[in-house]
């Protein structure tokens, strides 16, 4: 059986103060456990911070991105190793928004997904179409492929988990109906199956994109859908908590 996992993810929102939202959810869970693994995943800056607000707490903290090398010469990036030692327990790799605007590829990705198990860190490696590949009828090709490159094969017995988000969906309001869903998910299960064998039957697909309460338990009782990736409503606690709860 899979253990679920619900990740917030605040992109490049939140400074000091938003560590409150982060308490009260830790809060709250204290009082309440989850029925999954709950994670935030702040701007890099607020890690060691967050790390401290929620000691002892069930709510795991992971960064968004990491550079490929281990360390060196390399101004004004952040090392796996670093984002660690700040308190993180896991990194977001490959998210459409570092893919489209920061031009990485499948090959960066897994790169990427390299150093943070190397660092101990367990990578959630993102993957998505386009509106326009969707259009086409090329979702689960490009799904799979974006799968297949991005990671690499020291995955194998590692704990990690991927995320379909289509870049249609994200921010947008729009999500595909649950048909698509399950479809996209149960491509990204055979890969896993196929690269991984039976390590990949027990990895957590989480669905990500425009995840609010009020759609969240039905996107999260799809067919291979372990939990959720959570953009805007993970910014404020009582939101992030009712997809939790409707878990
Ligand atoms: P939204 O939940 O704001 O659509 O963002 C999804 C996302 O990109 C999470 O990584």
């Amino acid at each position: 059986t899979i253990t679920p996992l619900i990740a917030g993810n605040w992109k490049m929102n939140g400074l000091s103060a938003s560590l409150d939202e982060a308490a009260a959810l830790k809060e709250a869970l204290d009082q309440q456990p989850a029925a999954c693994r709950v994670a935030l995943c702040p701007p890099a800056t607020l890690i060691a911070q967050m790390a401290w607000r929620l000691k002892g707490g069930a709510v795991l903290i992971g960064a968004q991105d990491c550079h490929a090398a281990a360390e060196g010469a390399y101004t004004g990036s952040i090392s796996a190793a670093m984002l660690k030692d700040a308190g993180a327990g896991l990194v977001i790799l490959g998210h459409s928004e570092r893919r489209q605007g920061f031009g990485e590829t499948d090959a960066d990705v897994a790169a990427k997904v390299e150093a943070a198990l190397a660092a101990g860190l367990e990578p959630i490696v993102c993957v998505g179409e386009t509106l326009e590949e969707r259009d086409a009828g090329k979702a689960v090709e490009v799904v799979q492929r974006q799968v297949s490159g991005s990671l690499p094969d020291s995955l194998a017995g590692a704990a990690f988990s991927v995320a379909y988000e289509p870049v249609w969906a994200i921010g947008t309001g729009r999500t595909p109906t649950l048909e698509q869903i399950a479809e996209v998910h149960d491509a990204v299960r055979a890969t896993l199956e196929q690269r991984f064998g039976q390590h990949g039957s027990g990895i957590a697909i989480l669905y990500g994109g425009s995840v609010k309460p009020a759609n969240a338990a039905e996107i999260l009782k799809v067919s291979n859908v372990g939990g959720a990736l959570v953009g805007g409503a993970s910014l404020k606690a009582q939101d992030f908590l009712g997809i939790i709860r409707a878990l």
